[in-house]
């Protein structure tokens, strides 16, 4: 079934999907090309909509992905009849997401004294910022040990934070030190 596409509001970047990957009826991530203008801090979140109407629906994201990527990542819900998600969650490689310039958010080192441990509690979709955060060298640089803690209604919900540690741990720049730092590790269900 073709899409009607409307032309992207003015201010608003237009970017393409690159990835798209359902976990469960109600999650999905997907990540989509990042303007060359665009500067965050990880953990900040950005406004997210389609070009599916005139007027779009704007609601917020936090960024999943860390400062230094490449594409922005973004971890969603898919809520009935939500009036972006019931949307959103159709989305295929190469379709059109828009995202207003600015991002904002407190979730931030900025925000943090350097100290001994960082404790990082999520339930569902909440991680997403910690994902971006635990992707970030400066975090292992103001803590020596960070627990990620992430907690859903159903086991199957905590595979994204799972495949999460497991490729921050191979991951080229922080690998090494969330190797050394056991608590990233422990994502336990019941
Ligand atoms: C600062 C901030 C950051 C956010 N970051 C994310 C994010 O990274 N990923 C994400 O999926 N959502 C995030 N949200 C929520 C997001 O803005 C939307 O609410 C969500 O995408 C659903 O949009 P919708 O228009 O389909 O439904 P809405 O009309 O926005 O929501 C309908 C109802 O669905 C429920 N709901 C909405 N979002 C969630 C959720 N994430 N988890 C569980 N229940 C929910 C609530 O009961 C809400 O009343 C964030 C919200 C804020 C304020």
């Amino acid at each position: 079934m073709s899409k009607i596409v409307f032309e992207a509001p003015a201010g608003v970047f237009a970017e393409k999907v690159k990835s798209v990957r359902h976990y469960t009826d109600r999650l999905f991530k997907f990540r989509i090309s990042r303007p060359s203008s665009f500067r965050f801090r990880s953990g900040e979140f950005v406004m997210i909509g389609l070009p599916n109407s005139e007027k779009p629906i704007f609601r917020a994201y936090s960024i999943a992905s860390p400062s230094w990527d490449e594409e922005l990542e973004f971890y969603s819900i898919k809520v009935e009849d939500g009036p972006l998600t019931q949307h959103l969650q159709k989305i295929e490689l190469d379709d059109t997401v828009l995202m207003r310039r600015k991002s904002t958010g407190t979730l931030v080192n900025d925000a943090l004294l350097p100290g001994k441990r960082l404790y990082l509690f999520s339930t569902g979709t909440g991680i997403a910022p910690f994902a971006s955060l635990i992707r970030d060298p400066e975090t292992y640089e103001k803590f020596e040990t960070i627990f990620l803690c992430h907690t859903c209604r159903n086991v199957i919900d905590l595979e994204y934070g799972q495949e999460l540690v497991r490729s921050v741990r191979l991951d080229p720049l922080v690998g090494d030190l969330a190797s050394k730092n056991p608590k990233l590790a422990k994502n336990e269900s019941s």
